[in-house]
């Protein structure tokens, strides 16, 4: 009889997960909350939902978060794989048109006859072989499961989500359309210039504009997805250093703009955008008349208005193996957002790796201890090993590998990083028969 294992979560990493045990003849049911229940920040009932920004960060491989897609490629992932059909313009990120990602998702897990979707939420961590990729807003009732189960070992932070308003609506005698520092290309990213009293302007309104309460509210932000008003009390030209930069963004040799806002398409259809580095938690009335106040936003139609959540996660280093198998029971895993990476596609490769070792697990197989010059062992490492007083979540990046000792220029040394990376990851693979 096919062996089953149950996948709790729909997100990025359930999907992956359930995708890597699907190809591996192994029975998958997947239990996802959404439609019954929703979770505060999503708004649909589709598998793999991105709830804020649609961009899975840079598509270069020599940046780490390039790299770790290149891994993932390399390990056939179905999140890398649904993004590239879905795929629309933005420089040298890689962007999707949200909706279109979800459903090839949707498509290439519906093919395979032995997957099984249950919309339902699960209250307690399943007996029998499970993946718990809940995500970081888990629901309360199994969360206090998961606390009860782990000795209450569990932490949050805050993040924000980020406006989106529409095409129409954007005044393109104001702004224009340019990538930064690329004057040979059309652009993909429409720009609104500021001058420097237009920015002050702006900078006033943002800083002393009121923020929505949040329940249980604490001021432990994630540094990599602040929401823009606390990123500005930090300083005046913060914001002109961080997402409001204006180097590389010139319409013409005779244009010299103090700020920038940057919008990027959220949509295929191109009738979508959002602000980039946008993420707030400003009473939605203050949000409105702040976007308008941007020159070319005066008539901005806001599709999306951003908003501030509170993400959970465990304290890996006390419960995790590096092969996201838990230390409490051996046919128990946990992936994604909860086990403390930190992003989407680092929450995708983390259900990729699990889903590969739960398959590896019922096969009665060595499980995969990823080399830690790769991005996504040195991840799953760092969830392992990192210091569990200190214990926060990660991003992507070349801090986690292992550091190479010879001196390089900055650009040549990332391509050493890649390189050694596919070169390990392929030895490793080779010699793990995967
Ligand atoms: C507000 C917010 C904004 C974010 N913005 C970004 C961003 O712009 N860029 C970025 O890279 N990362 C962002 N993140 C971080 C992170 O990358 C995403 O949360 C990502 O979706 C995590 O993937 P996941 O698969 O772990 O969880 P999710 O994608 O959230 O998937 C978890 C799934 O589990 C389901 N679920 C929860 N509890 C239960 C239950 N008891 N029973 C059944 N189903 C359940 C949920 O409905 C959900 O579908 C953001 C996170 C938040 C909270």
């Amino acid at each position: 009889m096919m062996k089953k294992v149950t996948i709790v979560g729909g997100g990025l990493a359930g999907s992956e997960a359930a995708y890597q045990l699907l190809k591996r003849d192994i029975a998958v049911d997947l239990i996802e909350m959404r439609p019954n229940k929703m979770t505060p920040a999503h708004q649909t009932s589709h598998l793999a939902e991105l709830v804020c920004s649609n961009s899975f960060r840079s598509k270069l491989p020599h940046n780490a978060p390039g790299l770790l897609k290149e891994e993932m490629k390399r390990l056939d992932s179905l999140i890398v794989k649904a993004a590239l059909q879905a795929e629309i313009k933005a420089g040298g990120a890689l962007a999707v048109d949200r909706e279109l990602f979800s459903r090839e998702v949707e498509k290439i897990l519906g093919a395979f006859k032995h997957f099984n979707l249950i919309q339902e939420e699960v209250l307690k961590i399943p007996e029998g072989p499970v993946i718990i990729a809940t995500g970081p807003l888990t629901s309360d009732k199994l969360f206090d499961d998961i606390k009860k189960q782990l000795s209450d070992d569990a932490m949050h932070f805050f993040d924000a989500v980020a406006p989106i308003i529409t095409k129409d609506s954007i005044d393109m005698s104001v702004c224009y359309v340019k990538n930064r520092w690329d004057d040979d290309h059309p652009g993909d990213y429409i720009n609104c210039p500021m001058n420097e009293e237009e920015y002050k302007a702006f900078y006033k309104a943002l800083t002393t504009a009121e923020t929505a309460p949040i329940k249980d509210f604490e001021d432990n932000v994630f540094e990599g997805c602040m929401p823009v008003e606390t990123m500005a009390k930090r300083g005046v030209d913060t914001l002109r250093y961080g997402p409001l930069k204006p180097v590389g963004l010139r319409k013409d040799k005779d244009h010299k703009p103090y700020a920038v806002v940057q919008l990027r398409k959220d949509d295929a259809r191109d009738s979508l955008y959002n602000l980039v580095g946008f993420q707030t938690h400003l009473k939605f009335g203050e949000q409105k008349a702040l976007i308008r106040s941007i020159p070319g936003l005066q008539n901005a139609e806001i599709m999306r208005y951003g908003v501030m959540h509170k993400n959970s996660f465990l304290k890996a280093p006390n419960h995790l193996k590096r092969t996201y198998q838990s230390k409490l029971r051996e046919d128990l895993f946990f992936a994604g957002q909860i086990t403390g990476v930190e992003g989407y596609i680092e929450s995708a490769a983390s259900g990729l790796l699990a889903g590969i070792n739960m398959a590896r697990f019922i096969k009665g197989q060595s499980l995969l201890k990823l080399p830690t010059t790769t991005m996504i062992g040195a991840s799953a490492d760092y969830l392992e090993n990192a210091n569990v007083k200190q214990f926060q979540p990660m991003n992507a990046n070349y801090g986690l590998v292992d550091p190479i000792t010879e001196k390089h220029k900055k650009k040549e040394r990332k391509e050493h990083y890649m390189q050694r990376a596919l070169k390990a990851l392929n030895e490793y693979l080779e010699a793990h028969d995967e």
